[in-house]
């Protein structure tokens, strides 16, 4: 059966400290007890009920982990203060040196740079495929192998991971298969289809905002309890926490995301099909054109669509540069980086998001000059804004 993930989040029941509908933030960084030996008990690790100092747990990150957990369907969540807090921890749990990781070549930029040039300086190898090539995913798997990573979409290609297929092969050679869900939180839920570590920027779709960053991993709690384990555990100690102020707003912020994800993804889809319909190189999930649509389509949970990303190419940087400064000027969207927002964003992966992965490396994953890549906003009348793009396209020679 389906996860149902909106369901799982609105059955969660909290009752503030004082009866208040929200739980309560705990606005404390480091928390008493009644007798030293309990506070013993807590440092080895036994911490049922007691709270002990915010870096490790605090009772307000902990209702945002369980809802996150919820919405995910695993044992446990472990919030950060950022999605790069949250993916640096878990690649440095799960890898020692010595260690080999599979990565997808198209993901996040800065993902891409810690795999590339940060995690090689502990004796940790990577080899980048294209992870919609199984064949050449398991050829790359070797005797140290320990993790498979992708991006259930990717950033900013929008190639789409066969989660199910990368996990019977993560299972078959004994690794870990690690998934980035920051595109599509809801529509696709890694850990029905077999992922063991599910983690997303909280920065994007989740909080929804744009007013602050975080993360979250999202397993079983056994490894959530390694990540903060006060000895060796990767969030405890490279200290990527959360702030409980911020936990406790981003959780409030959640209760809409079901709503949003379906407003982003139906405005999502009528731009790519117009676009497409135009003649311009459209990707996007939802398109029959997409080479992975039937296995977005056999994966996702159907009424949270296709996401909100697309990608167009109109052929060049300058006309890209040209294109997203006058769309910006009409008030269609903003020309910044990041995801998720009310507002349409755009930006030129190619300079921007991705400018850590080398040209050369840009050109052989289909990463072109042109393409601009569009985090497609809640416009609740997207056949006026498609218009007014349309207008930009044609001013601009992109459509004549
Ligand atoms: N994963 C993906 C797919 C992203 O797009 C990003 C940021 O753009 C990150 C992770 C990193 O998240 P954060 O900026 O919250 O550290």
């Amino acid at each position: 059966m389906k996860h149902r993930p909106a369901e799982e989040i609105q059955d969660l029941q909290y009752f503030g400290e004082f009866g208040g509908v929200n739980p309560s933030v705990s606005d404390s960084s480091t928390y008493t007890f009644l007798s030293a030996k309990t506070m013993f008990d807590t440092f080895e690790g036994n911490t049922e009920g007691c709270y002990l100092y915010s870096r490790h747990t605090s009772p307000s990150n902990l209702y945002l982990g369980e809802a996150l957990a919820a919405m995910e369907n695993t044992e446990a969540a472990q919030v950060t203060a950022s999605g790069m807090g949250a993916i640096t921890a878990v690649l440095m749990q799960l890898c020692k040196q010595g260690d080999h990781m599979v990565s997808s070549r198209t993901i996040y930029g800065g993902t891409y740079a810690f795999l590339k040039n940060f995690t090689p300086r502990f004796g940790i190898a990577t080899s980048f495929v294209d992870i919609t090539n199984l064949e050449q995913v398991e050829k790359s798997i070797n005797a140290n192998t320990k993790v498979i990573y992708c991006e259930a979409i990717s950033n900013p290609l929008l190639e789409v991971a066969d989660i199910a297929a990368l996990a019977a092969l993560a299972k078959k050679h004994g690794l870990k298969l690690v998934v980035d869900n920051t595109f599509s939180p809801m529509a696709i839920s890694p850990s029905k289809l077999g992922a063991d570590v599910v983690i997303h920027s909280l920065t994007k779709f989740i909080n929804g905002s744009s007013d602050t960053v975080g993360g979250v991993v999202c397993a079983t709690q056994e490894f959530v309890n390694d990540l903060r384990n006060v000895n060796d555990g990767a969030c405890m100690l490279l200290g990527s926490t959360m702030d409980s102020l911020r936990a406790a707003s981003v959780l409030k912020n959640m209760r809409t995301l079901h709503i949003r994800m379906k407003k982003h993804s139906e405005n999502a889809l009528y731009l790519a099909q117009k676009f497409q319909a135009d003649g311009i190189k459209t990707v996007y999930p939802g398109l029959a054109s997409h080479p992975s649509h039937h296995i977005y389509k056999k994966m996702m949970n159907k009424e949270y669509g296709f996401g909100g990303l697309l990608t167009i190419d109109v052929g060049n940087l300058e006309k890209a540069n040209a294109v997203m400064e006058m769309m910006q000027q009409e008030n269609l969207g903003y020309l910044a980086v990041s995801l998720g927002f009310y507002k349409t964003l755009f930006s030129a992966p190619g300079t921007s998001t991705s400018s850590e992965i080398p040209e050369e490396e840009q050109e052989k994953m289909g990463l072109t000059n042109g393409l601009i890549r569009f985090s497609i906003g809640l416009d609740n009348d997207i056949a006026r804004t498609y218009e007014k793009m349309k207008n930009c396209l044609i001013q601009l020679k992109v459509l004549y």
